[in-house]
């Protein structure tokens, strides 16, 4: 069986959570917690970096930051991941469901100001497969409507918008890295703070609501409670873990680009002969290869063709259900339309995409697909 995923291990985890358990200091914000951190915050210019239990989390933390509660809107694409959404649902915020673009699925410019009302707080954009969303507009549209620009940059960690780290654009940002994403702990995330002035609230909320970051760090006698919080950082032995992938990123990549490479290249005949559209990610967007996907151009062949790879052994898989048509939002809402995002998650397949993938198995499901489709 060719497997959606495999988790990409570096060989150092091991050692480091061995380091970890020696040094005798294994709660948060310890050592490897401040490695990881470092790591960000040096190679991409992130302001402030602070290491969560996962991007939800740190969703969770941004909308505790911006005060989020009830009678505040929140625009969100439907296209997503139910966290994008639920961190502010749950602080209150009626969510706004934005659309898609018609030719890929990051959330569409162009409709998003007419979804801006006197409640709207902030916009949450996904960098959807790690291919940045037309990020100039959005600032544009946030600065002239003084609204938050938040990414969910859970796929896009070391992807571009032109030379521009993705989750440095916004006011904030969440990184994941669960055990799909291109870097993993198993469970873990980051929350990127771009704003100064929240950064020291951001310390607190993340430490139960109290000021033992800076205690930690001498700067206080005594640490006490002084706001809203709750405990949002991972044990060092999940930092260890973290820090030694982050070690090898420069070579997850280049293995990722390559494989991404091949999928783009050899699936392009099928796109010429209208069985597919593989929306080319826009020039600006220089992406990490965290999925490689396509659309049916015919969305009822979807099930048959997920159902013919399967059974030559070839795990790929559809995606997102919309959200603005999910059980939960429409207890309280009415249907709406939004026929881009509708579309996305009728036709999306998602192709199998790790480290250890290799030229014998990308050749078969390059076949596969292309028998499914009567060519070659
Ligand atoms: C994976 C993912 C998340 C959630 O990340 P976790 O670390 O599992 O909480 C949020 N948003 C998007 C778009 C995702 O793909």
């Amino acid at each position: 069986m060719i497997t959606f995923n495999k988790p990409y291990f570096s060989g150092k985890e091991l050692d480091y959570i061995k380091e970890a358990i020696a040094s005798k200091k294994l709660s948060g914000n310890g050592v490897f917690t401040q490695k990881c951190q470092d790591f960000f915050e040096d190679k991409y210019g992130f302001k402030k970096c602070l290491l969560t239990h996962s991007a939800t989390a740190a969703l969770d933390m941004i909308a505790l930051l911006l005060e989020i509660q009830p009678g505040d809107e929140v625009i969100v694409p439907s296209f997503t991941f139910v966290s994008t959404a639920n961190s502010f649902a749950s602080r209150g915020a009626k969510i706004i469901f934005a659309d898609s673009c018609s030719d890929h699925p990051n959330m569409d410019p162009g409709k998003v100001e007419a979804l801006i009302g006197p409640k709207t707080k902030a916009i949450v954009l996904v960098h959807y497969a790690g291919v940045a969303c037309d990020m100039p507009v959005f600032q544009e549209i946030c600065r002239k409507h003084q609204l938050y620009l938040i990414e969910d940059a859970a796929h896009a960690i070391h992807s571009f918008y032109h030379e521009e780290a993705l989750g440095g654009m916004g006011h904030f940002a969440a990184i994941s890295f669960h055990e799909t994403k291109n870097i993993i702990a198993g469970e873990g995330g980051l929350l990127v703070i771009n704003d100064q002035n929240f950064v020291k609230r951001a310390e607190i909320i993340w430490e139960k609501g109290t000021n033992r970051t800076a205690f930690a760090r001498h700067e206080t006698q005594k640490y006490e409670w002084l706001d809203k919080g709750s405990s949002f950082l991972p044990s060092e032995l999940t930092a260890a873990f973290l820090f030694a992938q982050l070690e090898q990123l420069d070579s997850i990549q280049m293995r990722r680009h390559f494989l991404w490479g091949f999928y783009a290249k050899r699936l392009k005949k099928l796109e010429l002969m209208g069985k597919i559209n593989l929306h080319s990610p826009a020039e600006y967007a220089n992406h990490n290869a965290h999925l490689f996907y396509f659309t049916v151009v015919d969305p009822t062949q979807r099930e048959p063709l997920l159902q013919f790879l399967e059974q030559k052994g070839i795990q790929a898989l559809s995606h997102y259900l919309p959200l603005h048509l999910s059980p939960f939002h429409l207890q309280g809402h009415s249907k709406e339309s939004l026929p881009h995002a509708t579309n996305f998650a009728a036709s999306i397949v998602r192709l199998p995409m790790y480290y250890e993938l290799g030229q014998t198995e990308l050749d078969f499901i390059a076949q596969s697909l292309e028998e499914f489709f009567n060519f070659g």
